[in-house]
């Protein structure tokens, strides 16, 4: 079937859709793990310098510029400092103090002299000649500054980033809550995993594959109970869904049981992309309802709801999330020649793999049909053909997108 205006492209198309969608209101939360994938909705700035004093970067003793030098010195031990529990007193000439890495360096100390050039006896200590190395002090501040602007807005929280904003002294941070993101799947031919069904029934493998997969990408995500191809039922299963998002799955085409867009009208849809082309996924739409929830109609075959997960929902998980979408091209070489493309971005499956010099070759599936869920499973990336494009040689470079394979 052809379509009697030129659809818009991929790129387009995530234009229109990005430009629908702000993300939550920021709330503070307690700095914990919890924070994990979620999104700053301020810069970071340090509260405090870090190291917050001079300290010790090795286990040793603190001497002042007299404790070292071509011949061995004998230094009075007059106390010491470890890490939380510092020396308050400064040095004097002909003074030691015993320290402990991490602890603060006491006013009038030049070197930690590591213990393993010392040698302790009673109050004395022994300084061997001096070696070329030290002064195994950090300066305060020599990680940051209090002040320095650590993280941006809008980065997304991972261990060290969090680890970062701890040590710079926040207790809390203002993030982005995650968007809530509802997904229904439609299809009277829909079963949920592990029930009974029919010789003419499949299970619902789309509402887990793209739940799990929109978890993975920060969202925070609620499967609705499928919805039969009947307008009323599709209606009644978004109306009442507290989301930011609704993902549809199924009966996006023009088909006598593609229901989804029709049963929205009710909903007030304001339908802004209406197919797109892409291969696999061209019936793929996207629109707003009358209450402000965006709705993203995914088609129902699971290479091409998962394409268009890549390419749109990705995106708009981004957008909603604070954090900047983006679809992560990477240029790699194909293993095998490929045909020249039609007019339709096309998307294929593909595997990855890296070469002994770390080079990266993307070889395609063979079957390319957007049926196929064990291919899928099988790759851990797809390769990008552009509308028009040449064939190609094996060697020659393609564009891909890996996947986040665990
Ligand atoms: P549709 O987009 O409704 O025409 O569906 C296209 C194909 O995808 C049909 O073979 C459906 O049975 C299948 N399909 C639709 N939704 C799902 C789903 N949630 N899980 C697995 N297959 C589905
Ligand atoms: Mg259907």
């Amino acid at each position: 079937m052809t379509d009697r205006l030129p659809l818009p492209s991929v790129d387009a198309a995530r234009a229109i859709m990005l430009a629908a969608v702000v993300p939550r209101h920021p709330v503070t939360a307690p700095l914990d793990a919890q924070l994990l994938g979620q999104v700053l909705a301020r810069d970071l700035v340090a509260l405090r310098d870090q190291p917050p004093f001079f300290s010790a970067a090795m286990d040793g003793y603190a001497v002042g510029a007299d404790g070292l030098g071509e011949t061995a010195k004998i230094l009075t031990v007059i106390g010491e400092s470890a890490a939380g529990q510092g020396f308050s007193h400064g040095l004097g000439p002909g003074e030691a103090v015993r320290i402990f890495t991490g602890a603060p360096v006491p006013e009038g100390a030049a070197f930690v002299v590591p213990q393993e050039n010392a040698t302790r006896r009673g109050d004395q200590v022994d300084i061997h000649p001096r070696d070329q190395s030290g002064p195994y002090i950090r300066a305060q501040g020599s990680d940051f500054r209090a002040g320095d602007t650590l993280l941006a807005r809008g980065v997304r929280l991972d261990p060290w980033r969090l680890g970062l904003a701890a040590a710079s002294g926040w207790g809390g941070l203002e993030v982005y809550p995650p968007p809530r993101i509802a997904i229904l799947s439609t299809g009277a031919e829909l079963v949920p995993p592990g029930a009974s069904l029919r010789p003419d029934q499949i299970f619902d493998s789309g509402s887990v594959a793209l739940s799990a997969w929109a978890r993975q990408k920060g969202a925070e995500t609620q499967v609705l109970t499928p919805a039969t191809d009947d307008a009323r039922a599709i209606r009644d299963a978004v109306a009442p869904v507290v989301a930011d998002l609704i993902v549809t799955i199924g009966g996006a085409s023009v088909g006598d049981h593609d229901l989804v867009k029709p049963a929205m009208k009710d909903l007030g849809l304001d339908l802004r992309v209406d197919k797109v082309a892409v291969r696999p996924g061209k019936p793929v739409w996207f629109g707003r309802l009358a209450d402000g929830r965006s709705i993203l109609g995914l088609p129902g075959n699971p290479a091409s709801a998962l394409v268009c997960a890549e390419l749109f929902l990705h995106p708009l998980i981004a957008a909603l999330s604070g954090a900047t979408p983006e679809v992560r091209i990477l240029p790699a070489r194909t293993t095998q020649p490929l045909s020249a493309n039609g007019a339709r971005e096309h998307w294929m499956r593909a595997t990855l793999r890296a070469d002994d010099q770390g080079k990266p070759w993307a070889t395609p599936m063979s079957d390319q049909d957007s049926s196929l869920l064990n291919v899928f499973a099988q790759s851990n990336g797809l390769i990008r053909r552009l509308p028009g494009a040449a064939a190609c040689a094996t060697g020659d470079p393609v564009e891909i997108l890996p996947l986040d394979r665990m």
